[in-house]
């Protein structure tokens, strides 16, 4: 019989209480994670299924202080920001509603993960810093990144069902749609400010289609309706027009900066990786951001690695396969279709199997965590096809996966020397280190830039002036949304001159 000296408690890992059906109009659900685009848009789906949503703020400086105080201090930057933000929300609303209040109100949604790294852990930092603040009642739910349909045989006042998973795949891949004419268009603009205007608008446009999608009852319906449907090609045409009223001036010389990392950090836009985007527009360059939707692409294409080590012999796995490959071309065509619906400007999305190939004489696909064998493969990929000048790997400070894979960068700079890669390891508190270091391969990225614009200029055999004139003759490519072809040189200036020249006899 166990004394009072030997009775243990074990440990149980945190449930939430329960949110009911009967609570949902008066609750709102938080989330956070991605770009404000992105977010906007996701809260448009989750208005559209009758539920209260709303971002969290935007990450700042303060939230890292704030989950510094309350959870493990040797977790990775991403983790602390994220903890600090709901943190400082939820600590808001207490002293402006009183915690009970806030208790009822909210409750947080996040994506979990199973996996080696911090990722498939973030509850447990959340969860810390609730007991640290006094609200361990406080309800958190996990939205599993690799499962459609987590529905519960009797539904709550959350359903994480095939409805609201496929509302928000399609607000990320509309968000990355978005996000890529606005990193196209903005260090080119004519106009200051006329591109963050043009894209508010325009956020706020597909907040509305968001919310409006319809519905249908059956959850195949509703998957074969994402996937025909014109819905989302119609509403990128509106927002199409209200680029096409932007000026571009793709004549000034930029490099162009390919951003990867760790997920979030390369995602954000703000004080988590010190606004290294718009400062990186600000220094004279013009920036590739990392589209969300490579991730869930790679989601959906590893399973099929693991199948092809099973014996192929089994009817089962051949079919799984053939599924799984099914899918990923109906999810890369719906992807292209948005593409289209902006006369293809936005980039295209890498080949899994590509990405897998460039990294594999250094990094295992099969070492998961974090971005994996990817931060190789995709700065192989901007190098290797000039699609950037230069690589800039946002790193978290105490982040095990990024560890290595800057680890197995040494070797791949041994073996491809000319490739410029600025791995910026992000503390959230050492700015001025961060950005310095990224700005000495970035002074390298515009001498390359510049060099290219000269080479493309001997090839045109023509003059600036000359140049000039054949612009002034087709306005139409003055256009933000006019598709430059690709001649083979990473920087925007160096193809727009060739095309130029290519247009003189018109
Ligand atoms: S990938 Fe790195 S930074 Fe991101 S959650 Fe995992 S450990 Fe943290």
């Amino acid at each position: 019989m166990a004394t009072a000296a030997t009775q243990v408690t074990h440990y149980t890992s945190y449930k939430a209480r329960p949110f009911t059906r009967e609570q949902r109009d008066k609750t709102t659900i938080l989330f956070g994670g991605l770009t404000w685009k992105h977010e906007r848009l996701v809260q448009g789906v989750f208005n559209n299924l009758h539920y209260n949503a709303k971002p969290l703020p935007n990450i700042a400086r303060a939230d890292l202080d704030a989950g510094k105080e309350l959870i493990d201090t040797g977790a990775c930057c991403p983790t602390i920001f994220t903890t600090g933000s709901l943190v400082n929300f939820l600590k808001n609303e207490v002293a402006v509603n009183g915690k009970q209040k806030t208790l009822d109100d909210y409750v947080f949604l996040t994506a979990g993960a199973c996996g080696p790294c911090r990722f498939g852990q973030y509850h447990e930092s959340y969860e810390m810093a609730l007991d640290g603040m006094g609200l361990k009642d406080f309800r958190l739910f996990l939205l599993a990144q690799d499962q459609l349909d987590q529905a519960p045989e009797k539904p709550g006042g959350l359903e994480i069902n095939m409805h609201l998973s496929l509302g928000i795949v399609w607000a990320i891949l509309v968000g990355d749609i978005l996000t890529d004419m606005e990193y196209l268009t903005r260090p080119y603009e004519v106009n200051p400010g006329q591109t963050d205007k043009v894209l508010q608008e325009s956020a706020d446009y597909l907040f509305e289609v968001f919310q409006k999608r319809p519905l249908r009852d059956n959850k195949y319906g509703m998957l074969a309706w994402h996937f025909l449907s014109g819905y989302f090609a119609d509403a990128l045409r509106v927002v199409r027009k209200k680029f096409d009223a932007i000026e571009v001036d793709r004549l000034q010389v930029k490099p162009k900066v390919k951003i990867t990392g760790e997920f979030w950090l390369q995602t954000h836009e703000g004080d988590g990786n010190y606004n290294i985007k718009r400062w990186l527009e600000s220094e004279g360059s013009e920036v590739m951001p990392p589209p969300v939707a490579v991730w869930l692409g790679y989601l959906l294409h590893t399973p099929l690695w693991r199948l092809s080590a099973k014996p192929t012999i089994d009817r089962k796995i051949r079919m799984k396969m053939a599924m799984i490959r099914g899918l990923e071309k109906l999810y890369v065509g719906t992807y292209n279709r948005f593409r289209k619906a902006l006369a293809y400007v936005p980039h295209e999305l890498p080949d899994q199997e590509e990405l897998k190939q460039l990294a594999s004489p250094f990094f295992h696909h099969e070492l998961r965590g974090g971005e994996g064998h990817m931060l190789i493969g995709k700065a192989l990929h901007a190098h290797l096809h000039k699609h950037a000048n230069m690589t800039c790997e946002l790193s978290p400070y105490s982040c095990m996966p990024n560890t290595m894979s800057q680890g197995a960068m040494a070797n791949v700079l041994g073996r491809h020397p000319d490739l410029l890669y600025a791995p910026i390891e992000i503390k959230g508190d050492a700015e001025v280190h961060a950005l310095s270091r990224c700005q000495m391969i970035l002074t390298e990225a515009k001498k390359r830039s510049q060099s290219e614009f000269v080479e493309a200029m001997a090839k045109t055999g023509l003059t600036l002036e000359k140049i000039r004139q054949i612009e002034e003759k087709n306005p139409k490519v003055k256009k933000a949304t006019y598709r430059i072809p690709h001649y083979g040189y990473a920087s925007t200036a160096a193809n727009y001159a060739l095309h130029l020249a290519g247009m003189r006899a018109n």
